[in-house]
């Protein structure tokens, strides 16, 4: 038996990853998908905590433009984190998964409070946390709040889990077909080069605490678990050396 390479991980998942090609939403195919990918690692014991974006929901930097000031956009956004939250509980107990949700805004009709401890205790019981609202502050990013989640339940390494890229490139592989993926790439040239990882805030954040990061796919079915098990998958981001792919 192979013993995965990774006992707890952070899988941050953006809310578009959600949305499928309807622009909107959620999609039930892709949400069913994404939980089936869980539960492939959830099998093999890892403890699995989840950041959900909102992006397919609402995004506060659109805000302006419908006459919404900011901070309050931000919070309406990070409401959508939730409504994603809600659905992905939903399905991954469908699927025979036990999970809490947590949101850093307090809302206990339908979530726990974030609470540090319990949520490690939730993962030690074999649960999935699931992370709603965000970091709970307006200006940020659940790329931050995935980051923070991370060293706050200790997890190994942070998951960003795409759609419709499979690591992290030189150049944008969709306008540039000579593109060159990274094996692995140092946090400091993440900065200078200005790679698109995650906002900046969230990449600092990573450096200073040393949290290796992986950048992989989730479209394609058996990847998230041939990452656990240790093959070399997308792109790893951490202190490590610089190499881009032939
Ligand atoms: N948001 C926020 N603070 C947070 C996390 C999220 O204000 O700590 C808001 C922000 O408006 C953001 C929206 O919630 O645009 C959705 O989150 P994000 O854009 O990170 O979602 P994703 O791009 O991952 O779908």
């Amino acid at each position: 038996m192979i013993i995965p390479k990774y006992k707890r991980i952070l899988l941050k998942l953006s809310g578009e990853a959600l949305m499928g090609n309807s622009g909107y939403g959620i999609d039930p195919a892709v949400m069913d998908f994404l939980c089936d990918e869980i539960k492939s690692i959830k099998d093999l014991g890892v403890d699995v905590a989840i950041v959900v974006g909102g992006g397919n929901i609402f995004r506060g930097m659109n805000a302006s433009t419908q006459g919404i000031d900011r901070s309050t956009g931000d919070y309406m956004g990070m409401l959508g984190t939730v409504i994603n939250a809600l659905a992905f509980q939903n399905s991954l107990e469908k699927k025979g998964m036990m999970t809490r949700l947590q949101t850093a805004i307090r809302m206990e009709q339908i979530a726990e409070p974030f609470i540090r401890r319990r949520a490690v205790r939730h993962l030690e019981k074999g649960r999935i946390v699931l992370f709603g609202a965000g970091t709970g502050n307006p200006y940020f990013t659940t790329d931050s709040a995935a980051a923070l989640r991370a060293f706050e339940v200790s997890a190994d390494i942070l998951v960003m889990g795409k759609n419709g890229v499979d690591g992290v490139y030189d150049s944008d592989p969709k306008k540039n077909p000579d593109a060159k993926r990274f094996l692995s790439v140092n946090f400091k040239d993440i900065l200078k080069q200005n790679l698109r990882v995650m906002d900046m805030t969230a990449i600092t954040l990573c450096q200073e605490n040393k949290l290796p990061i992986a950048v992989i796919t989730l479209d394609k079915a058996g990847v998230l678990k041939k990452f656990i098990n240790g093959e070399k998958i997308g792109t790893t981001v951490g202190e490590v050396e610089t190499i881009l792919s032939e």
